[in-house]
């Protein structure tokens, strides 16, 4: 079997290789049944059983209290860009959105069919380099909710703290960084995001739900659009992504088992400073696409001189076993997608094979 190479993909992702061990290790007969997580009943007591726990393990990585519901949903994160809007707002109403990236302007492009959609900040006209400083911001009066992307995986550029909403409660898309590190959910009424990048694999969107904003979802919506349905239903409303659940368990276990989101958090810092290092210390060779105030810790964006050699980058890290470089078309360059699962020996491998690249090319 070919041996695994570093991979930095941006999603779907790597994943731990423990968490992939375990499940072929019991792909054939989940929890000693003789079938499959994949053939089992979602009805059944051993998949309610996982399901349940994986709902547990979430809220206490988390440290999140019994006034939030995790809902298992399909659709990806894209789906949640119109099913915020349609459950929480109507056409006299208002929602703010901090537009920062790409799929930030996606979720605020969808409201337009179901309320208002006040833009609060957009840092668009600087391709989305940095995150907005406070003053920056200018809320409307009374919105219904305060919309952000935590993470902007395509430009690189995170959340350092939350914007202070007052009591309006915030909606974050957290698709690329849930579980990376830690941060008080207090001021979160809903948060979402699709487990492909550093919670698992395709096919499954957690959704967060406070009560209190629960109860104030709109009722008159299709049975499959409405959070309500979930919410009352554990989720089992229909047949959940079970194996995709299944895949999330391992990985919530394995995080539990390396010490919680506090931990993972210093891992991270140590991981993404390699390769940031790497950038500053070339001279100028190396460009980060972020402002260093708002460099991620999960995608790491840069330039090179030139095309030529970021091509010539990329071909020769492929050679190497480092994979899935390439940057986004809206950035150009090179991206590193360095997510939980990401180890920190994959980091310093291509921490070292960029400072050996400025030497040779520089
Ligand atoms: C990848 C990504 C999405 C899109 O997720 P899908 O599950 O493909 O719909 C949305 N938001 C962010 C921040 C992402 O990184």
């Amino acid at each position: 079997m070919a041996e695994r190479v570093f991979n930095f993909y941006p999603g779907p992702a790597t994943l731990p290789l423990p968490v992939l061990e375990a499940a072929r290790e019991e792909l054939l007969s989940f929890q000693s049944t003789g079938m499959s997580v994949m053939e089992i009943s979602h009805r059944s007591k051993q998949y309610e059983n996982l399901q349940n726990e994986t709902e547990a393990r979430l809220k206490r990585l988390l440290n999140m209290g019994d006034n939030y519901k995790v809902l298992f949903l399909q659709g990806g994160a894209s789906t949640q860009f119109a099913m915020i809007p349609m459950n929480f707002l109507s056409p006299e109403k208002t929602a703010d959105y901090l537009v920062t990236g790409s799929f930030a302007k996606k979720a605020y492009q969808e409201v337009k069919s179901f309320g208002r959609a006040h833009l609060a900040v957009d840092t668009s006209s600087e391709n989305y380099c940095r995150i907005p400083r406070p003053e920056e911001i200018k809320f409307s009066a009374d919105p219904i909710y305060v919309h952000l992307t935590s993470n902007n995986t395509i430009y690189g550029t995170q959340w350092q703290t939350f914007p202070d909403c007052g009591g309006t409660p915030l909606i974050a898309d957290m698709s690329s960084d849930l579980l990376s590190r830690s941060f008080d959910p207090e001021p979160f009424g809903l948060i979402y995001a699709g487990a492909q990048k550093n919670l698992g694999p395709a096919g499954v969107t957690i959704v967060i739900i406070r009560e209190d904003l629960l109860a104030k979802a709109n009722p008159d919506l299709p049975t499959m659009y409405r959070y309500e349905t979930f919410a009352k239903n554990n989720s089992l409303y229909n047949t959940p992504p079970t194996f995709s659940i299944y895949m999330v368990s391992l990985v919530l276990k394995w995080l539990e088992d390396l010490g919680g989101v506090k931990q993972i958090e210093q891992m991270n810092k140590e991981k993404a400073a390699l390769i940031y290092e790497a950038i500053d210390q070339s001279d100028g060779f190396y460009r980060g696409h972020a402002e260093k105030n708002s460099r991620s810790l999960m995608n790491v964006t840069f330039r090179l001189p030139s095309e030529e050699l970021e091509n010539k980058f990329v071909q020769e890290a492929t050679a190497e076993g480092l994979i899935g470089l390439k940057g986004h078309r809206s950035v150009g360059g090179l991206r590193a997608s360095i997510y939980n699962a990401m180890s920190y020996e994959g980091c310093k491998t291509l921490a070292d094979f960029m400072k050996d690249f400025v030497a040779k090319n520089g």
